[in-house]
């Protein structure tokens, strides 16, 4: 089963209570590519980065048993770079830099051996170059997962919406919901979205975990509460990485199984806030993640008896 992943590679700057970093390696396709590779999936790589872009960094993605076949260095030009800061709840945040470089330009290029794609993961990236990865598919696959930002909703929304209704999952975080919906409720956002194309919605609500939806039926997965988080940047990534990862694995697209794909998802988010950048996902294994989602079971596992009221 083959999956896919279009996104960004990136350099970031990250500012949180806990400390700050210099530019090290991020980007929304790194996230989902290392998640998706601790449940054994080779990801297939679509992205761009500069010359500047360091080998040691490549030969990371590599050891995490990415394809980079779809991978274009452009010479002479800079890495994506985006800077943000965390506030002391670290469930909201600011951007205070986003810098386009080899994005602005990027017209993705599907290789020959991509065409095998089953599984699509359209990581947050501009949506006409999304429609693009899309289109460039000889065969449409059998599941195309999209995430996004509030970035796109505010300079592309009418590109985003064409996005989202070529899409069978999209994933937002709740302030997103509300900003692409203009509803509070995240019941009604979720609603008025799907009537946008896709057949199911994952809202993700940092801390407090994520509901998944469709037209009936309502799901909803906490987060693990961890006594050390430190860097929440990547964590939406890590888990649409999970998610997507596991459903490819399994190869069943029903709603029972996304339910167990979101569990898969947070436990591995779970993973991505405990140190800053890639670094604690760069060495997690597959053990590790077995026995978090073992810990999300006895998490949410509770007993009825019957009594009478
Ligand atoms: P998350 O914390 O899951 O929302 O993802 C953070 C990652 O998204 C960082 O590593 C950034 O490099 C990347 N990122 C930030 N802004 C954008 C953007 N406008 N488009 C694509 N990726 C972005």
């Amino acid at each position: 089963m083959s999956l896919v992943i279009v996104g960004t590679v990136a350099f970031d700057a990250i500012e949180t209570p806990f400390g700050k970093t210099d530019k090290i390696v991020g980007g929304s396709a790194t996230y989902v590519g290392l998640s998706a590779s601790k449940l054994g999936q080779k990801p297939k790589l679509i992205a761009v980065v500069g010359d500047d872009f360091p080998q040691s960094a490549i030969d990371m993605l590599k050891k995490n048993n990415f394809n980079l076949e779809g991978l274009e260095i452009k010479k002479g030009e800079k890495t994506f770079f985006w800077s943000g800061k965390y506030h002391f709840d670290m469930n909201s945040r600011d951007t205070l830099v986003t810098e386009l470089n080899v994005l602005a330009g990027f017209d993705p290029e599907m290789p020959e051996s991509y065409q095998d794609c089953e599984y699509l993961m359209l990581g947050n990236l501009a949506p006409v170059i999304q429609q693009k990865v899309i289109k460039s598919l000889k065969r449409r696959p059998k599941l195309i997962v999209m995430d996004t930002m509030n970035f796109w909703m505010d300079i592309a929304m009418d590109e985003l919406k064409k996005t989202i209704a070529l899409v069978d999952v999209v994933t937002v975080n709740d302030e997103e919901a509300r900003q692409l919906t203009g509803e509070y409720s995240l019941v009604n956002a979720a609603q008025k979205i799907l009537t946008m194309g896709p057949k199911f919605l994952i809202i993700k609500k940092g801390e407090h975990g994520a509901l998944l939806f469709d037209k009936d039926k309502m799901f909803f997965a906490p987060a693990l509460p961890l006594a050390d988080v430190v860097d929440p940047t990547g964590a939406g990534d890590t888990f649409a990485g999970g998610f997507i990862g596991y459903i490819a694995k399994t190869g069943d697209i029903s709603f029972d199984n996304f339910k167990r794909a979101v569990i898969q998802g947070s436990a591995l988010a779970s993973f991505c806030v405990q140190d800053f950048g890639t670094k604690r996902m760069e060495t997690l294994t597959s053990s590790e993640v077995r026995d978090r989602v073992d810990q999300f079971v006895g998490l949410t596992r509770f007993e009825l008896e019957a009594v009478e009221y």
